[in-house]
């Protein structure tokens, strides 16, 4: 039986911030969260982190010697080799010293990882991939991004940006990409570039059914990824030939990345938890035509069972995994 650890897991979102005490057996002892923190000037939300970490501690009956590590996670842009958070267009805070200032304010070991990356960690730590070596997480929302472990090893690469796996170019003559380049699998999969492209169909047509879908109300600026789906189901042409196109680009996609780790287990996340059976059927029926069987009859490709709980057990598995290596 592995000895117990405790770490602490701090999860910077993209207005909550999410503090919870775990261990090493895949538990959660205590969590709570700061609502609206990166809304607030740094210097304000510090403190708060630091003493909701203290009290998290002392409500898990612990005290904070007894805590191996601290994992700090947060949306890029990061600098990982100097734990600072970088400006970022969704937040106020600019360029802050956030692993210097935690450890310090705690008295313990931090580290920082990039949310796709510890998206990754947090299907080995505490979801379907518990005890395996070979995994790639793939993250769908606004754009697509990856984590991959490789024999049990995250990969970080020469930047620590290993796993960008939404901007492998599946197609010169593809859509832009929010990157610059043409064809990005984010391109043809991301939620932003999916619902540009639907408006972009849809900007003249008022009368299309598409707008008469219940939570799209008529109004353009809710034709989005849901919309696509949504439509997909009731039948509505434009969505369904849509719908496709994102799973073949997916399907593809993972064809790639089958090739390239030989995983045994790929999980999609985010849009591909809301969407289930819908996406993933269509995605393993295309699946053939993008790899090796032998590669792909080792390799299960699942819909992650954490779901929107993944935020907030990544900068735990960050901890987790800085202790391992
Ligand atoms: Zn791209």
């Amino acid at each position: 039986m592995q000895e117990v650890t405790h770490v602490l897991g701090i999860d910077i979102g993209g207005t909550k911030i999410a503090i919870c005490v775990a261990d090493n057996q895949g538990n959660v002892l205590t969590s709570d969260r700061i609502p609206n923190a990166t809304m607030e000037p740094y210097e304000k939300s510090l403190p708060s982190i630091i003493s909701l970490s203290k009290e998290l501690v002392a409500r898990a009956g612990l005290k904070m010697e007894q805590i191996k590590c601290c994992g700090i996670c947060a949306p890029g842009p990061l600098d990982l080799v100097n734990g600072r958070i970088m400006k970022s267009p969704n937040m106020i805070w600019d360029d802050v010293p956030i692993c210097v200032d935690v450890q310090k304010g705690l008295g313990i070991k931090t580290v920082m990882e990039n949310d796709a990356n510890a998206g990754v960690l947090a299907e080995l730590f505490f979801g379907s991939a518990k005890g395996l070596k070979d995994v790639v997480y793939l993250t769908m929302s606004t754009g697509v991004g990856g984590g991959i472990v490789s024999g049990g090893k995250l990969i970080t690469g020469t930047t620590g940006n290993a796993g960008e796996l939404g901007h492998i170019v599946l197609d010169l003559n593809g859509p832009i990409c929010g990157c610059g380049q043409l064809g990005c699998l984010e391109a043809y999969c991301g939620g932003r570039n999916v619902a540009l492209r639907l408006q972009d169909k849809l900007r003249y047509r008022p009368d299309h059914a598409m707008f008469k879908l219940p939570g799209v109300d008529g109004k353009l600026e809710n034709l989005n990824f849901q919309a696509v789906r949504e439509g997909a189901k009731a039948g509505i042409p434009l969505a369904v030939d849509m719908w496709n196109e994102i799973c073949l680009r997916l399907a593809q996609g993972i064809g790639i990345i089958i090739s390239s780790f030989n995983p045994e287990m790929i999980i999609l996340g985010t849009a591909a938890y809301y969407a289930g059976d819908f996406l993933l059927k269509p995605v393993l029926e295309q699946l053939p035509r993008f790899g090796w069987k032998s590669f792909r009859e080792a390799c299960k490709v699942i819909i992650t069972e954490l779901g929107p709980k993944v935020g907030e057990l990544a900068g735990a598995s960050a901890a987790l995994n800085a202790l391992n290596n």
